[in-house]
């Protein structure tokens, strides 16, 4: 079998897209998985639409999401350049060698003694091939138009270049986008006039939003450049994740898997021929699911930048291990570190009528104010507060719901929430102590 060799072609227009990196993502799985060589090459030979740090913005995302190349402009490689602004010598030799031969011709601008160089497209010629999501496909000569090669600044057009390219260095498949399909014609016609063998191919579905409208960069309802997640604080490892699922599916019903079970796993037959849609939620279930496998200690450290950019002042490096035990389990996103902190740390302190409701009920007003009056000489140390939860307990006789329910209401406001000692720890004493007696006021009627 010949050598896997592939390929992520982008033009350096602007920061990674989805879209992009899930063609990136695919080709470097396959050529994981099948022990191949990954490259990238940059095609920049829409000179207008090239923006400066295009490139390296480009290859920064994806080392971020994880993945590696073998050969690209930064890192050099046997068949470089790299980049086709590069290449250009290349691309004349062979499209003067196509005019040599008769099977294109200059095509001059009134008035210019600039010429275009025109594909003489070939009459009643079928181009099929065997693409590796969509099986056969098959277009005729008749319905596409002699087309240019080499623009009359002697630049060549994407279909031309993309072919030189793809053969001298010695691609073997090509995966990208179904909005390449009927470029692909276009591309063999090249080959065979060169009587090159040409990559199999592979387009992969278009990416929809929920409303089963292909996702389109003006789509703000959809965030999709990579770098607006890792603002966010989405993980990498989730985002790879996340991506590998657009449009393929593993074996089994295991969605959250690691970058190396997924290239183990990596089987180009399970392409999808089906858009894949993007569902946010599952998104956030996906990076939410990588959240809770951190160490308390890597959750401080992705944490600790959120809490600067906000403002949010550090009490110390223990209580911002606490903040990130307490909040693990309810994160989607790091970012989303700073709304629960507000959420929790509200001044504005008030409950709602069911929890209001609860601590009426449950004749509440003593536990409050017997456990108020226990934490005044305390320190506020987790285990502390758990030996002072079952001290009150004692005291009371008071247990279970009643118990736990009145104290968690009364000093977070909230009905539900993570381990109640760690909660008051992190809300520390002067908080708590007045959060209990505000409600004990209020439960006495003298609020
Ligand atoms: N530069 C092209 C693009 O970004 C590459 C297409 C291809 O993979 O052939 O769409």
């Amino acid at each position: 079998m010949k050598k896997v060799r592939v390929r992520y072609a982008p033009s350096p227009t602007g920061l990674l897209h989805i879209g992009n990196a899930r063609s990136a993502l695919f080709n470097y799985l396959y050529a994981r998985h099948f022990n191949g060589e990954f490259i990238v090459r940059i095609e920049d030979t829409d000179v207008l639409r090239n923006v400066e740090g295009g490139e390296a913005s480009q290859l920064n995302y994806l080392s971020w999401l994880g993945l590696s190349w073998d050969e690209s402009p930064d890192k050099g490689g046997p068949v470089g350049p790299y980049r086709q602004l590069e290449r250009l010598d290349l691309y004349t030799k062979y499209a003067n060698a196509l005019l040599e031969q008769g099977l294109a011709y200059k095509d001059y601008r009134e008035g210019s003694e600039n010429y275009a160089i025109r594909f003489k497209v070939p009459e009643n010629k079928t181009y099929a091939f065997n693409d590796l999501v969509r099986g056969k496909l098959s277009f005729e000569s008749k319905d596409v138009e002699d087309w240019i090669i080499v623009k009359d600044n002697g630049i060549p057009t994407y279909n031309f270049a993309v072919v030189i390219d793809d053969h001298f260095m010695e691609i073997s498949h090509v995966l990208r986008g179904e909005e390449h399909i009927t470029n692909t014609p276009k591309q063999l016609m090249i080959y065979q006039a060169f009587g090159w063998e040409a990559p199999l191919f592979g387009h992969m579905t278009i990416i929809v939003n929920e409303q089963k409208k292909k996702l389109s960069k003006r789509d703000k309802d959809v965030v999709q450049f990579i770098s607006e997640y890792e603002q966010m604080g989405y993980l990498p490892e989730a985002m790879f994740n996340f991506i590998s699922l657009l449009g393929w599916s593993p074996q089994g019903n295991k969605e959250i898997l690691s970058q190396d079970k997924i290239i183990a796993q990596f089987d180009p037959k399970r392409l999808s021929k089906a858009p894949a849609m993007f569902d946010k939620n599952k998104l956030a279930y996906i990076n939410s699911r990588y959240i809770k496998k951190l160490s308390i200690d890597d959750l401080a450290v992705k944490i600790k930048p959120f809490l600067d950019k906000a403002n949010i002042e550090i009490v110390d490096e223990a209580w911002l291990k606490l903040l990130a035990s307490v909040f693990q389990d309810r994160l989607s996103y790091i970012g989303q570190i700073v709304e629960l902190y507000h959420e929790f740390f509200h001044d504005d302190f008030k409950l709602t009528d069911d929890a209001y409701q609860f601590l009426v009920e449950n004749n509440s007003l003593a536990l409050i104010e017997a456990f108020r009056k226990m934490l005044e000489n305390q320190a506020f140390e987790v285990e502390i507060l758990d030996q002072a939860i079952q001290d009150v307990s004692q005291q009371l006789d008071v247990k279970g719901k009643p118990l736990y329910m009145g104290i968690r209401i009364a000093a977070t406001g909230d009905m539900h929430g993570p381990s109640l000692a760690n909660c008051m720890a992190l809300l520390e004493k002067d908080r708590v102590l007045n959060r209990l007696q505000k409600v004990a006021d209020k439960l006495r009627g003298d609020l």
